[in-house]
C-alpha cells in the first residue's frame, strides 16, 4: 500500500467515490445481517461479533479492507433509530441530507477556532446562529447562539454565562423534572448545591416554585423544561417567566427536545414564553433529525457570550483582529470545532420553516395515534396524552419488575427499542417517536411485540 489518498484536494473526489460504495454496502450488508432494529443476543453476544470481525485493532501490517469490515460490524451491531420499531430515546433517525452535509464537513474539514482555518464557515455559522436564535428569541434584535455538542454542553455554558453575570454564589433551582446535566453543571462549575423544586405531575410545579424563590436568598437561576426527557411534558413557561420577573430570577429554558416546535404553526404556541429566557438550550439532533453533534444555545441577548472571549495569538491576535479577520474563540469552550452548522444549514434551507414543522407535526401526529392505539388496548394502561412525540404506557396490573423485565427481552431479543420513565411512583415502557415515515401497521406492530413479550412473565 502507497501513501493513503485524501479526501479533500484535487484527487479526494476521486478517492472516495469508491469508498463511499463500499460503505454504503457494508451498511446494507450490515443491516440486512442484524434484521431489526438492534442486534439479537443481548451485550455478550454482540461484544463477541464485533471481537470476532475486528480481530486486531491494531495490527502490524494493515487491511486494505478495515474500511468494510468495520462498517459492515458497526451496522450489523447498531440499534437502527430508523427502523420503527426502535423507539426508546431521543434518538433520531438522521436526515440523509444533513448526513450527506456532514460528510461534506469531514472531507472540507474546517476548524472553527480560528478564520484562517474555516473562512466561509465561520461565516454560515454566525448566519445559522443569528437565524435560529431569532426563531427562539421573538423579537429577535441582539439574539444570538452559539454552537454545542448537544444540551449537556448547552446547560453547562447556561449555568456559565450565569456564574459569570451573577457572580458564584448563583443557585440553581430546577425541577425534579430537570435533565441530570443541569445539576451536574453546577456541581462543574463549583456553584452552591441547587434547590430542586417537586415536579409531581412531571412538570414543574408553580406553587412550588413560588414558595421556593420567596424563601431563597441570593442570585438565583430558574431552569424550566420545555419538553422533559422522560414524558415530554413542556413546564408553564408563562407562569415560570411571570414568577422569575418577579423574584429577580434568571431564567434558562431546556429545550433540547422542545425547541423544535417553534417550527410548528400548530405546536409553536407550546413554548409560549420561551422567547423570555436568558438562555435556552436546543438539540437539533433529537426532534431535528441531525446526526450527533447539533446542539446550540442561544441567548436573548448576544452580549452575554463576551465573557467566553479568549486570546491565543496563533489563533487570533489582536493584530490580526484589528485588521479585520473574525475571530472565533470566543464562540467556544472548545478549541478545535467542526463545521456541525453545515448539516443544520443544509436541512433547514432544503426543507424550510414549512417541511420542519411538517415532520415535526407528523411525529407528533403518530404519538397521538399511538397513545389511542394503547388507549384502546386492555392489555395495556396509557399514562397520558402525549405532549410532545412520547408516549408512556405498561402492561395492565404489571408490577414495576415485570415492565423492566418486558423492555430487557425486547432488547436481548433485538425485537424492540423502548425506553423507560419513572412517573407517578411507577415504571413506565417510553416510545419516543421520532421516525417521520412510520406506519399504522408498523407501530401496531411495536405495540404487539410488548404484548408478546408480557406473555413470556408472570404478572404481579
Ligand atoms: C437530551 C437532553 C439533554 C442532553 O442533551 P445531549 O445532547 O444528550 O447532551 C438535556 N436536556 C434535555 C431535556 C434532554 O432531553
Amino acid at each position: 500500500m502507497g501513501v493513503p489518498a485524501l479526501a479533500s484536494g484535487a484527487d479526494g473526489p476521486g478517492a472516495l467515490r469508491p469508498l463511499l460504495e463500499t460503505v454504503l454496502g457494508a451498511l446494507d450488508d450490515g443491516a440486512r445481517a442484524r434484521g431489526g432494529p438492534l442486534p439479537a443476543g443481548g451485550p455478550e453476544a454482540v461484544a463477541g461479533r464485533v471481537r470476532a470481525a475486528v480481530g486486531d485493532v491494531l495490527p502490524d501490517k494493515g487491511d486494505p479492507d478495515a474500511l468494510r469490515t468495520l462498517v459492515r460490524a458497526l451496522a450489523e451491531g447498531a440499534a437502527d433509530p430508523a427502523d420503527p420499531l426502535c423507539a426508546a430515546h431521543l434518538h433520531c433517525p438522521p436526515l440523509a441530507v444533513a448526513t450527506a452535509a456532514d460528510l461534506a464537513a469531514s472531507v472540507l474539514n474546517p476548524s472553527l477556532d480560528s478564520w484562517d482555518q474555516a473562512p466561509a464557515a465561520s461565516e454560515l455559522e454566525a448566519l445559522v446562529t443569528r437565524a435560529l436564535a431569532a426563531e427562539i428569541h421573538r423579537p429577535a434584535a441582539g439574539a444570538d447562539a452559539v454552537v454545542t455538542t448537544g444540551g449537556t454542553e448547552s446547560n453547562q455554558l447556561a449555568l456559565l454565562l450565569a456564574r459569570e453575570a451573577h457572580g458564584g454564589s448563583v443557585r440553581l433551582v430546577c425541577g425534579a423534572n430537570a435533565h441530570h446535566s443541569l445539576p451536574r453543571a453546577a456541581w462543574l462549575l463549583g456553584l452552591p448545591d441547587p434547590v430542586v423544586v417537586p415536579a409531581p405531575a412531571g412538570t414543574l410545579d408553580p406553587a412550588a416554585l413560588d414558595d421556593a424563590l420567596t424563601d431563597l436568598t441570593g442570585p438565583l437561576l430558574v431552569a424550566a423544561t420545555a419538553g422533559t426527557t422522560d414524558a415530554g411534558l413542556v413546564d408553564p413557561l408563562p407562569e415560570i417567566v411571570r414568577l422569575c420577573a418577579a423574584h429577580g430570577a434568571r431564567l434558562h429554558v431546556d429545550a433540547a427536545y422542545g425547541g423544535p416546535l417553534v417550527f410548528s404553526d400548530r405546536h409553536r404556541a407550546l413554548l409560549t414564553g420561551i422567547e423570555a429566557a436568558h438562555s435556552v438550550t436546543l438539540d437539533l439532533h433529537k426532534l431535528g433529525w441531525q446526526p450527533v453533534a447539533a446542539g446550540l444555545l442561544a441567548v436573548r441577548d448576544g452580549r452575554d457570550l463576551a465573557v467566553l472571549h479568549q486570546r491565543a495569538d496563533y489563533l487570533n491576535a489582536d493584530d490580526d483582529t484589528e485588521a479585520g479577520l473574525p475571530d472565533l474563540l470566543g464562540r467556544s469552550l472548545r478549541t478545535s470545532r467542526r463545521p456541525d452548522v453545515l448539516k443544520t444549514a443544509v436541512t433547514l434551507k432544503t426543507l424550510g420553516r414549512r417541511g420542519l414543522g411538517a415532520l415535526v407535526d407528523q411525529v407528533c401526529a403518530h404519538a397521538r395515534e399511538f397513545a389511542r392505539r394503547v388507549e384502546n388496548d386492555p392489555r395495556f394502561d396509557l399514562y397520558d396524552q402525549p405532549t410532545i412525540s412520547t408516549v408512556l404506557f405498561r402492561p395492565a396490573d404489571a408490577d414495576d419488575d415485570t415492565v423492566a423485565a418486558v423492555r430487557r427481552t425486547l432488547l436481548t431479543g433485538g425485537r424492540a427499542v423502548l425506553g423507560r420513565a419513572r412517573l407517578d411512583g411507577r415504571l413506565w415502557l417510553k416510545a419516543t417517536l421520532l421516525n417521520p415515515h412510520i406506519r399504522p401497521e408498523e407501530s401496531a406492530a411495536l405495540l404487539e411485540l410488548a404484548a408478546d413479550a408480557v406473555e413470556g412473565h408472570p404478572r404481579a
